[in-house]
């Protein structure tokens, strides 16, 4: 790609570089999970550097970034420090401290989604703003409430009680079928005092993603609808081909679940599957760069997520086997998400006691990427 000195909008930045071309760009991004790492992959190949900031010393990230600065993305002196060294500041989790990134852009820090956005999307989980905000844009959604102490029976069982802060994986959900379940849900999720909201079961026939693209021309690429199964409210299987989560309901209605602004899990596949992949297409929107075709090169895809969890060795043995076989079908790409272990990601995280700081390993994704 040929930078252009033009500032108009469908061409890179002026200000990125427009000297060697994107070689020269920094691109920063908040957490180097296994989306960090992958967006570095793509980004290897048009030679951007990708520049992560997360915790964890062997984050999955950490082994291709071009660097990586230590340090925690809800720790404002410390996101300061890091956006000071990037041309535009991305993100791959929207658990990050949005103030810190408002008053970045105050300062002029290119914040690609604009903090506004991941504000939005924060008070998803945070408060009914959320809803009100989807509402008003005529988007159907599950019914809802704040739990109010004393009127969460209020929607009828079964209910799904959702922890408004740094849920992921459904690590901050609980159903409840009954009074009973209900008390230990409350537990579970730490609590009335952790704040929490409470949806209606949603009896959904299928759950589906579509990953969308947004340039900074306000063009817009959609990705194949995919099908995702969650085992234990984390995603197993994706099937198909931003992401929004949507329930498909028996008498045809699409519900939205959430949204998440960045790459996705439901979307690994577009790696192997699609011309250009979730993540070259959320490097190309961020740095101001044309989209790319986001359809599908092969018939069909499909994505197993494997997480060895709670199993411990035997996980890791019945991933390896896994793995084995995949390795011997055609069309199969394996891709290892290279997750510290829980118990090394226990000792080194500074929230010890967070259930939902913690990741899980081993971890990853085959992919298959022909119709077989
Ligand atoms: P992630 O960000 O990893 O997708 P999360 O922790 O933010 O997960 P949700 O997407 O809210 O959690 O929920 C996880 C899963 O739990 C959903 O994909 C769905 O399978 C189930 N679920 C969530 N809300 C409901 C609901 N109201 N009714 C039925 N099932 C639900
Ligand atoms: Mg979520
Ligand atoms: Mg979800």
């Amino acid at each position: 790609c040929h930078a252009s000195t033009d500032t108009n909008d469908t061409s890179l930045r002026k200000d990125y570089l427009p000297v060697h071309g994107v070689s020269e760009v920094i691109v920063g991004v908040l957490g180097g999970g296994q989306l960090g790492r992958m967006l570095c992959q793509a980004a290897s190949e048009m030679a951007i550097k990708v520049m992560v900031l997360d915790p964890l010393v062997n984050c999955p990230a950490s082994s291709i970034a071009y660097d990586h600065m230590v340090g925690s993305f809800d720790d404002s002196e410390t996101v300061h420090e890091f956006a000071k060294r990037c041309a535009v500041l991305t993100v791959e989790i929207e658990h990050v401290d949005v103030g810190t990134m408002e008053k970045l852009e105050q300062q002029g820090v290119d914040c690609q989604p604009k903090a506004s956005t991941i504000r939005i999307i924060q008070s998803c989980r945070i408060n009914i703003s959320r809803k009100v905000h989807f509402s008003r844009h005529g988007i159907p959604l599950p019914d809802f409430m704040q739990v109010p102490r004393g009127q969460v029976t209020y929607l009828g069982y079964p209910l799904m009680l959702k922890s408004r802060r740094l849920a992921y994986d459904g690590r901050g959900n609980a159903v409840a079928k009954n009074d009973e379940e209900l008390t230990s849900a409350v537990n579970a999720l730490g609590g009335f005092a952790r704040g929490l909201y409470v949806e209606k079961w949603t009896p959904f026939v299928k759950e589906l993603a579509v990953i969308v693209g947004r340039g900074r021309d306000n063009s817009i690429s959609c990705y194949p609808v995919v099908e995702t199964i969650h085992k234990e409210n984390i995603c197993h299987v994706v099937k198909g081909s931003c992401s929004l989560e949507l329930f498909l309901t028996k008498d045809g209605q699409v519900l939205l679940n959430e949204v998440a602004p960045r790459p996705h899990n439901s979307g690994h596949h577009t790696i192997e599957s699609c011309y250009t992949s979730q993540f070259e297409q959320h490097l190309r929107a961020v740095l101001g760069l044309p989209l790319g075709d986001p359809s599908m090169k092969t018939p069909a895809a499909i994505m197993y997520n494997l997480l060895g969890e709670d199993e411990g060795e035997p996980g890791f043995h019945l991933a390896h086997q896994l793995i084995g076989r995949a390795l011997n079908i055609q069309g199969t790409a394996v891709h290892w998400y290279d997750k510290p272990v829980e118990a090394q990601l226990k000792s080194m995280l500074k929230d010890e006691g967070s259930e939902t700081q913690t990741a899980v390993s081993p971890c990853v994704g085959i992919i298959m990427g022909s119709d077989s």
